[in-house]
């Protein structure tokens, strides 16, 4: 499906502002296809879209509520009607399946009108009439909000962020990676149309335009999805202002399949490794470390092996048949076949799953064979680090206590998944420390844009989606009416 690259520019104060550079962004399954061309922003051009945010802020914090849902949901419906050419521009920049790509549209639409709906409610004032007096409770804005996003989801990623920012009355200058700028950005596009100017801003770049955006005395919050090592760098940049900072950050997931879980169930097994391989493995909420009961281990890694090779089918993106596609980027391939070599170096057996549709794409993308690696240590690398891609290694466990401490034993802390008896599992989910747990499925099968979704330790912090996902961008402000407004004990 070549067609001629597209070009995307910064949208700054409602204009689009064409940069003296561009930078390529090629199809991951076809490397020497340009699907487009991002521009290559400066600092000065960061702070000439947080300028226009901020000069924005004052009136649009002032627009009513009602106002700001209402042009939101015009800028919902502007992107529903393209999502066919979103989804195709997607999954030609990213290398997601096409049915991959719809359900990040799908899910992304979801959110965005949830949000609307409970803004609604959760940023009204709370009012409480009292014989000692009047407390009002407003949900304010927060000021210029910089989002800073990453490559594998780059549309649920952003519109996470958007709806609730600007619903809430703050304004926001976007920042997508450079390995899936192109549809983010004409999101953007469609969407800046519906707000007044400087509402919505989009710059490119990386570490340097992001060292901006976090660091500027005119951002009050940062939105920022991906790394933790990155996030490290944000929070000192940071650091001077005292910005409020919502970070959702890099997972090492578990799956926990308990004793009495049913190896024979095809439908369970399935999920599994969906939960492994959707994306090719590049979502935080991927379960990235599976661990079995020693007592069902081998029938397990069986089963698990039939199901994959059946689900597991790569090749081109558009191919109806195939599950997963490329690796989006080169340093990630890199990553990724260095922790299975060294995982390999380390006497761990590695076995290849899955079927190859399409050669011929595959020899050319930057695809990877998926591989379950089994009998790697507990504290390998390929066990304890994020791998991102199309690898899982499976371990055993002795008991309850055991598989809890080995989960628990991790810098990350993002999701989770128990499979097994159903209150059984639900004894062991409360022991896990993670944001968010699932049981008898996991990773976006079990999301639900209706509860907060977020990390504990170094997954990060704060919530978004939920309520919770839209009052955090706001600041709580008490306007106090007391019938007398002194202490009793203060003298005269
Ligand atoms: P990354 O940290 O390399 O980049 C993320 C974004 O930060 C990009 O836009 C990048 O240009 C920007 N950036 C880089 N250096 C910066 C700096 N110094 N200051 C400001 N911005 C800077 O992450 P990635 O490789 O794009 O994404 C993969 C990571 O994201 C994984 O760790 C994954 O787990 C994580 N992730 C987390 C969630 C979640 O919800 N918790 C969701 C998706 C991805």
């Amino acid at each position: 499906m070549a067609t001629e690259p597209i070009v995307v520019n910064a949208i700054i104060n409602g204009e689009a502002v064409a940069a003296e550079k561009q930078y390529p962004r090629e199809n991951p399954t076809k490397p020497s296809e340009i699907v487009g061309y991002g521009p290559v922003n400066t600092k000065e051009d960061a702070i000439r879209a947080i300028d226009a945010a901020a000069a924005a802020f004052p009136a649009w914090a002032a627009t009513p509520l009602e106002e700001r849902i209402a042009r939101m949901r015009s800028a919902i419906a502007k992107v529903k009607e393209a999502t066919p050419e979103f989804v195709t521009l997607l999954s030609r920049e990213h290398g997601k399946a096409k049915y991959d790509a719809e359900g990040e549209m799908f899910v992304s639409l979801a959110w965005m009108e949830y949000a609307c709906d409970v803004a609604a409610d959760v940023l009204k004032d709370k009012v409480e009439e009292r014989e000692d007096g009047r407390t009002i409770i407003t949900r304010d804005p927060m000021g210029v909000v910089s989002a800073i996003t990453p490559w594998n989801y780059p549309i649920s990623l952003s519109s996470i962020k958007i709806a609730p920012a600007l619903v809430a009355g703050n304004t926001m200058v976007l920042k997508p990676s450079p390995f899936a700028p192109l549809t983010v950005t004409k999101m953007v596009e469609l969407m800046a149309k519906e707000f007044p100017a400087g509402v919505l801003n989009i710059v490119h770049g990386d570490a340097d335009v992001g060292v901006e955006l976090t660091s500027n005395p005119k951002v009050a919050k940062i939105a920022f999805t991906g790394g933790t090592r990155t996030a490290t760098h944000i929070m000192k940049a940071a650091a001077d202002t005292i910005k409020n900072m919502t970070l959702e950050l890099g997972g090492n997931d578990a799956a926990v399949l308990l004793e009495d879980f049913d190896v024979n169930d095809e439908r369970a097994m399935r999920r599994l490794v969906i939960s492994n391989f959707l994306t090719g493995g590049q979502i935080c909420m991927i379960a990235k470390r599976v661990y079995v009961h020693r007592s069902i281990y081998d029938k397990f890694v069986e089963k698990y092996i039939e199901a994959a090779n059946k689900w597991i089918r790569l090749g081109d993106p558009f191919n109806p048949q195939v599950t997963v596609g490329p690796v989006n980027n080169q340093p990630q391939v890199k990553h990724v076949q260095r922790l299975v070599d060294d995982a390999k170096s380390r006497g761990a057996q590695v076995i290849p799953l899955g079927q190859i549709l399409d050669p011929e794409v595959f020899e050319e993308g930057y695809f990877l064979q998926p591989t379950l690696v089994l009998g790697a240590g507990y504290n390998d690398p390929i066990v304890v680090e994020e791998q991102f891609g199309p690898t899982v290694p499976v371990l055993p466990f002795d008991d309850d206590d055991h598989a809890v401490a080995l989960v628990n034993d991790s810098i990350y802390g993002l999701t989770s998944s128990v499979w097994g008896e159903t209150e059984h599992a639900i004894r062991v989910a409360r022991r896990i420390e993670a944001g968010t747990t699932m049981i008898n499925t996991a990773a976006v099968q079990g999301l639900d844009v209706r509860f907060p979704f977020g990390g504990v330790k170094q997954s990060g912090i704060g919530r978004e989606y939920g309520a919770e996902g839209v009052t955090s961008y706001t600041e709580t402000h008490v306007i106090n009416i007391p019938k007398v407004g002194e202490l009793p004990n203060i003298p005269e």
